[in-house]
């Protein structure tokens, strides 16, 4: 059951991105507009996210590194927050060394709670409003774990484009991300063409057009690049669906440069940032462990309407 318990836990988060994007997608449904991430080691030795979101109230911080505690999930078939499963904080115990400090504002003192593997101690300290997670020594107890893991500095830039697609498509709050006591990306609260400019640099900011248009039950809302930022690659086409970063499937980021018609070079792509709101029903991101893919219904109808928005946006803005 040991080992079983590991395996299980292993393919929740197998590596420091994993925690990462599990205990940001935490703090977003704790409503939090602060998040920090804390780097050491490509986070093997530390990993830190904290976060001015709602805290754990005292009588349930010993449940949350339970497995399958989850204070979220109403009903399958509409999934609004991003964790709904209660297995990241009990697989990160179970792969490291966890430290939950944790408030909600109203309550007077704060609650420190230690699990590592089986023991778990809780004890009350004074901390400010807000959780914050660390996770020291991640896979020490695990050597086979260890090895497969990548050099920290291309795990920390793995982290990077990740927290940079958050940062994208979360413009209003505030971001830091420290990397063994360096800043690495920092966002303060604005809109999204702020947030390109945090991610590529203020000169790409200058170069997008904003859009925020509707067709049939989407609505769909974000930037554009005007047509002379392009590349041939399609890594600055950012998407999100109902507020969650996700890895657009193709035939999305094909709608989004046909939208653009001959005003692109052929083989290039936009850089863009589209956040499309559907209606739950029609979301199931329940189809891949690390969720960052979803399943949506009626895919081609979808990429129409995208694709016909984008043309619009392009035809009404002075280019
Ligand atoms: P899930 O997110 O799927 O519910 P997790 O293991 O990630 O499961 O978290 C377990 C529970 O701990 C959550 O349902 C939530 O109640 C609480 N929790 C975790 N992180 C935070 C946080 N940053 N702020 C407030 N509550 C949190
Ligand atoms: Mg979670």
């Amino acid at each position: 059951p040991e080992i079983a318990r590991q395996i299980a836990a292993g393919e929740v988060v197998s590596r420091p991105l994993d925690a990462v994007r599990e205990l940001v997608d935490n703090a977003l449904d704790a409503g939090a507009t602060r998040i920090e991430i804390e780097l050491e080691g490509g986070g093997l030795r530390l990993l830190r996210v904290r976060d001015n979101g709602v805290g754990i109230p005292e009588d349930q911080v010993s449940l949350a590194p339970l497995r399958h505690a989850t204070s979220k999930l109403e009903s399958v078939e509409r999934v609004t927050t991003l964790g709904f499963r209660g297995e990241a904080l009990w697989a990160l115990a179970q792969a490291g060394r966890l430290t939950l400090l944790t408030r909600p504002a109203a309550q007077l003192g704060a609650v420190q709670l230690e699990a590592h593997q089986g023991s778990v101690t809780v004890r009350r300290v004074s901390a400010p409003a807000g959780t914050s997670v660390s996770i020291t020594e991640l896979f020490g107890h695990l050597p086979a774990r260890l090895r497969t893991q990548a050099a920290p500095a291309a795990e920390v830039r793995e982290v990077v484009t990740l927290l940079s697609r958050y940062v994208l498509h979360h413009p209003v709050l505030h971001w830091r991300l420290t990397v063994d006591g360096e800043p690495r990306l920092q966002h303060a609260p604005g809109d999204v063409r702020g947030a390109v400019g945090s991610v590529y640099g203020p000169l790409s900011a200058n170069r997008v057009l904003k859009l925020d248009a509707q067709a049939g039950t989407l609505r769909l809302e974000g930037v554009l690049s005007r047509p002379e930022l392009t590349r041939p690659r399609r890594d600055r086409m950012h998407f999100s669906v109902n507020g969650r970063p996700v890895l657009a499937p193709p035939e999305l980021e094909k709608a989004v440069i046909d939208g653009y018609a001959e005003l692109l070079p052929a083989g290039q792509a936009p850089l863009c940032v589209l956040n499309l709101t559907l209606p739950p029903e029609d979301v199931n991101p329940n189809v891949h462990p690390a969720k960052a893919h979803v399943a949506l219904a009626d895919l081609p109808a979808l990429a129409e309407h995208v694709q016909h928005l984008v043309s619009q946006a392009l035809s009404t803005h002075p280019l």
